[in-house]
């Protein structure tokens, strides 16, 4: 069993601004959550991560923010009209719907009950009129994953860039789906985000570079704090392969309610870019690709040793933002027990991820001197570039310490009686892990605390 249970979790988030139901005030729309001050903080740092480690470090990426609105024919073409969709039952005694898959023994997992209607297709694409007029023919879809427009851009992405195989598009973006049962907090969720990366390589050479990036994602997962052994490698079985894929590793987590998909890491095969072509057959693409009519494209590369046109394959590394922070929020809390015999809880998160990297703390709020210097030390603080420092004025210090300890926030700076009587100015700072105090001049604040934060 995992440590930390949801209730925890849940209770910190909401307690301390992580996460909120939407529309609670309402009573909630299910299945939704929006992300509160320190919940933006987190979830901005996993995604600055991500882009970072895939765009910036590698020399072979490029980005994309495509839009949500999505034409219907591309998701017809992709086969998401045809194929996205999950069986569904329905209980006749307490009027609940669930997943197939999800029914055990033939019983209700709500009420128990046996009473349960024969399976049926359920499409999960959540569709929107676009216009003004509402007719059958002015729809589009909100879009069910990023990765779609990924290949719709294929084309535009390569003429403006030049890029040859191997070489990926990464996209981070909102997707929409309209999942039967919402549940596990943000685990399951109706509206969420996505990183994905379409990496494109020749034919041939796919099931290598399945294998580099699930090492390369593994290591990245562990990079944000979580451990080796908590996460598991799920070599899918063919009967489970989504429609396009031909292999597929799901990463696993140890959730608080059990062990389940963070990531999955596909093998897309030229499903998709063959799909959206009008070409395939000159284009000797795979069987499974249907014909398509409708498009202009030819989203095929111009192989230069053979002299013949060429639809790459795709890896794809798809990792959820939400189930993201469930699992280093997971991984990062804990309860100690003090020598003093007191518990606190602790947010160890990794740095980079801490939503508050420093709190500047004035030991009195209402001695003007000690304020001033404390705004002071904030402000040069910011320019460090180290992310977001924040001057704690709650007027407690011990309760300064216990908030900063509860959302993870490695460093708090103590602004004192001494630091505005002595020169040169000194302040105290505190660790969050090791809740080591120690005295430093303020003039070496700014170097001291990049270095710290430059280190993992
Ligand atoms: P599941 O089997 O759990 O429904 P999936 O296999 O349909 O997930 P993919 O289509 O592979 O998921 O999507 C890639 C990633 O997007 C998932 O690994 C997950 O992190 C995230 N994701 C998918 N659906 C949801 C959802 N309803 N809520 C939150 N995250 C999701």
């Amino acid at each position: 069993m995992p440590a930390t249970s949801m209730e925890q979790l849940v209770s910190l988030c909401k307690r301390r601004g992580f996460i909120f139901q939407s529309a609670d005030i309402y009573g909630g729309l299910q299945g939704v959550y929006d992300f509160g001050p320190l919940g933006v903080e987190l979830k901005n740092n996993l995604k600055a991560a991500w882009w970072r480690a895939m765009v910036y470090e590698r020399d072979d990426i490029e980005g994309l923010d495509a839009s949500i609105l999505t034409h219907q024919k591309v998701l017809h073409y992709s086969g998401h009209e045809e194929t996205f969709t999950d069986p569904l039952q329905d209980c006749k005694k307490c009027k609940n719907r669930f997943r197939a898959d999800h029914v055990k023994d033939g019983k209700c997992p709500e009420c128990g009950s046996t009473d349960l209607t024969e399976p049926r297709m359920f499409n999960l694409m959540f569709k929107t009129a676009v216009g003004p007029v509402e007719d059958s023919g002015n729809f589009a879809y909100l879009r069910p994953e990023t990765a779609q427009a990924i290949f719709t851009q294929f084309k535009n992405v390569v003429d403006a860039t030049a890029r040859k195989v191997p070489f990926g598009i990464a996209q981070i973006g909102k997707s929409f789906r309209n999942e039967i049962t919402p549940r596990n907090f943000i685990f399951r969720v109706r509206e969420f985000e996505q990183m994905e990366l379409e990496f494109f390589v020749k034919p041939g050479t796919d099931l290598d570079w399945i294998e580099k990036w699930k090492e390369a994602r593994i290591n990245w997962w562990i990079e944000q704090g979580l451990k080796r052994e908590n996460i598991h490698v799920h070599d899918v079985e063919k009967e489970e392969l989504a429609h396009y894929s031909k292999k597929t590793y799901d990463l696993e987590y140890q959730f608080p309610h059990g062990i389940e998909e963070l990531e999955g890491i596909a093998d897309r095969t030229d499903y998709d870019l063959g799909n959206h072509t009008r070409y395939q057959k000159e284009l000797n693409i795979s069987a499974h690709v249907h014909e398509n009519k409708e498009s202009d494209s030819k989203l095929a590369l111009f192989d230069d040793e053979t002299k013949k046109w060429f639809v790459p394959w795709v890896i794809e590394p798809s990792a959820g933002v939400e189930r993201g922070v469930l699992a280093v929020m997971t991984e990062a809390y804990t309860e100690e027990k003090l020598p003093n015999g007191e518990m606190r809880t602790v947010l160890k998160l990794k740095k980079h991820l801490a939503p508050v990297k420093v709190a500047v703390i004035p030991l009195k709020r209402n001695n003007a001197d000690i304020v001033k210097l404390a705004h002071e030390i904030k402000t040069e603080l910011l320019k460090t570039g180290i992310g977001r420092v924040m001057f704690e004025d709650s007027g407690n210090i011990g309760k300064a310490y216990r908030r900063h300890d509860e959302i993870g926030t490695p460093i708090c700076v103590t602004v004192d009686f001494e630091s505005i009587e002595k020169q040169p100015a000194t302040v105290t700072i505190r660790n969050r892990d090791t809740m080591a105090q120690e005295r430093i001049k303020v003039s070496d604040l700014p170097a001291y605390l990049k270095a710290f934060f430059a280190t993992k």
